[in-house]
């Protein structure tokens, strides 16, 4: 790792740089009800077929379709009721030619039985349970092979390819792992992040403010952002500018097993580097000058052979940075594919500036006249959180644009496309 000072780079190189630094966790198995959140690390094949029996999707007649054949509601097919099939029962009866079983929804069909007549075309429409079936029925339609029937291996094949590795578990992956029987899931090991804050002037939450404090915010967020995108996060809490103390810091963390360091703060090229001094002695730290903004160097590097990314401390940098370096580096590390991120084509409501460097500008995006349109919230001082709580995407400037005009269109990035946190 070059400690280069000199380059300037792309916000593109600068991820990939920092891209190639992460290696995929290994792998776990996990009891599926606590796999919501979580990567899968293996292809999932199937060992059932879904159905895994043919079943009814309606309560009520299984037939033959040849006894159905022309029947009506003035010229009923009359069928005797031979069996009757609630969910969860098989069948020992063959359904013989001329003959009818009252089936349940999900029921095995019976041998025999082709379709289901729903109990609304019969003159037994009762659902209720505990109705004992009637010794015969009057079907008042045809039905044609097949029809309200789920065929085995419909959804599903025994061998087939269900889930490939890398796939995020949402709600719906889980029950349908449930459905084929996975109790156990190869999952990513969730990525141990500790982060801490540094800064003499800051105070946890909960303390009052003496004068010239103020509350660690970056922490709360980082923490939250962290969780957000699958990580766990180990709270290392606020850190005084006092080279021992960041030390010890960053060696508990080491020794309870972490796979990034994360810091906000500390790291600018000034009198009070004290996290630069630490971790340049124990292992080595590079600033990667980048052609974007908000942002001062993205600070990244390794302590004691564990990952190290350091945030700008000004709240909204070490948002915007968060999200374009570090969520890139979390989802890597969880095995995820990192979700693309939501960009849209926006009207400018009004003129927007830039020095020219890649610009990420907080911005509300609305629906006006049947197109996206985009103001800024406000003043985009680095350190205004307000404005970013107000914004609903980042607007981006590429490198290079200085000035857009109000009616111009450019890229708006949607921050409602981040992970909704599912695991503890
Ligand atoms: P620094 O990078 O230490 O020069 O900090 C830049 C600005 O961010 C200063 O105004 C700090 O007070 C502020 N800042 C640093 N860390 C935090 C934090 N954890 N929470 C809120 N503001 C912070
Ligand atoms: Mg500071």
């Amino acid at each position: 790792l070059s400690h280069d000072h000199s380059t300037l780079l792309s916000v593109d190189e600068a991820q990939q740089r920092l891209l190639d630094q992460f290696e995929t966790l290994p792998a776990e198995s996990i009891a599926l009800e606590a796999a919501a959140g979580r990567i899968l690390a293996e292809d999932i094949y199937s060992s059932l077929d879904l159905p895994p029996f043919p079943n009814s999707s309606m309560d009520g007649f299984a037939v033959r379709v040849a006894d159905v054949a022309g029947a009506q509601v003035d010229h009923p097919a009359v069928l005797p009721v031979v069996a009757d099939i609630p969910a969860g029962r098989i069948s020992r009866q063959t359904l013989g030619a001329g003959q009818a079983a009252r089936i349940m929804t999900g029921a095995p069909l019976p041998v025999g039985a082709e379709a289901v007549i729903p109990v609304e075309d019969t003159d037994f429409n009762v659902r209720e349970a505990g109705v004992e079936a009637p010794e015969q029925v009057q079907i008042y339609r045809a039905a044609g092979a097949g029809e309200n029937v789920r065929p085995q291996g419909q959804d599903v094949q025994h061998g087939e390819l269900v889930l490939p590795a890398q796939t995020w578990l949402r709600p719906q992956e889980i029950g349908f792992l449930a459905m084929l029987g996975a109790a156990l899931v190869p999952v990513t090991r969730r990525p141990r992040v500790a982060i801490f804050s540094s800064g003499d002037e800051l105070v946890p939450v909960g303390r009052s403010l003496q004068p010239g404090q103020i509350h660690d915010s970056n922490n709360y967020t980082l923490t939250a952002l962290v969780k957000q995108n699958g990580g766990q996060v180990i709270d290392l809490g606020i850190v005084a500018d006092d080279a021992r103390a960041v030390e010890e810091t960053l060696d508990r963390a080491v020794e309870q097993g972490v796979d990034l360091l994360l810091t906000s703060a500390g790291v600018s090229v000034g009198a009070f580097d004290f996290v630069r001094s630490v971790v340049e002695q124990r292992g080595e730290l590079g600033f990667w000058r980048v052609n974007m903004r908000p942002g001062k160097p993205l600070v990244f590097g390794h302590y004691r052979q564990v990952p190290f990314i350091g945030l700008p401390g000004n709240p909204v940098s070490a948002f915007v940075g968060f999200q374009i370096f570090v969520r890139t580096a979390i989802a890597k590390l969880a095995g995820a594919q990192d979700r693309p991120r939501n960009i849209q084509q926006v009207r400018l409501l009004e003129a927007v500036h830039s020095d020219g460097r890649e610009s990420y500008l907080r911005a509300v995006i609305s629906r006006q006249d049947g197109e996206l349109v985009a103001r800024l919230t406000g003043h985009q001082g680095s350190g205004n959180l307000r404005s970013l709580v107000q914004a609903n995407a980042l607007l981006i400037l590429p490198s290079g644009v200085k000035l857009l005009q109000a009616g111009e269109m450019a890229n708006a990035w949607l921050l409602s496309d981040i992970r909704v946190e599912i695991t503890a």
